[in-house]
């Protein structure tokens, strides 16, 4: 756990139960949950409950039990989404270049429709 933790950032808040979610799945590691602006007709977060702060962070300190829940909660929500077949993309932004805005590690699941290019191309 990062000694760089933000207590205050809204997924901790949605974890303390002091701000609502609209939950998709839960299990004794992790959160999964509706983003508030969805950019897809599907558009899921996924959380451990742990205090990480990114993917570096969790990677590094989260036990092997917490890594494992993690990874399985993300294939149970896939399922309960409908996405296996038609696909789906995973986006973990870290960091200031990777445009995170809550410092609390969280993977996007995006799909329901086509999802697009990755990036787009530099001019
Ligand atoms: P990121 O830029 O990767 O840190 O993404 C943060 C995501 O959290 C954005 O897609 C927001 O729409 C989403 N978000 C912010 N507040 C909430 C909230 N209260 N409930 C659900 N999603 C949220």
């Amino acid at each position: 756990m990062s000694g760089l933790y933000d207590q205050q950032n809204i997924f901790a808040k949605i974890l303390r139960g002091d701000i609502p979610c609209n939950k998709v799945d839960e299990c004794d590691h992790t959160l999964s949950f509706y983003d508030i602006q969805p950019q897809r007709k599907v558009h899921i977060l996924v959380i451990p409950k742990g205090a990480y702060t990114d993917m570096t962070d969790f990677c590094t300190n989260a036990s092997a039990e917490e890594q494992t829940a993690y990874f399985a909660a993300i294939a149970r929500v896939v399922g309960i989404a409908g996405l296996e077949k038609s696909g789906y993309r995973l986006i973990a932004n870290t960091g200031t270049d990777g445009h995170q805005d809550v410092p609390h590690l969280h993977i996007h699941i995006l799909g329901g429709e086509a999802v697009g290019p990755m990036l787009h191309r530099k001019a």
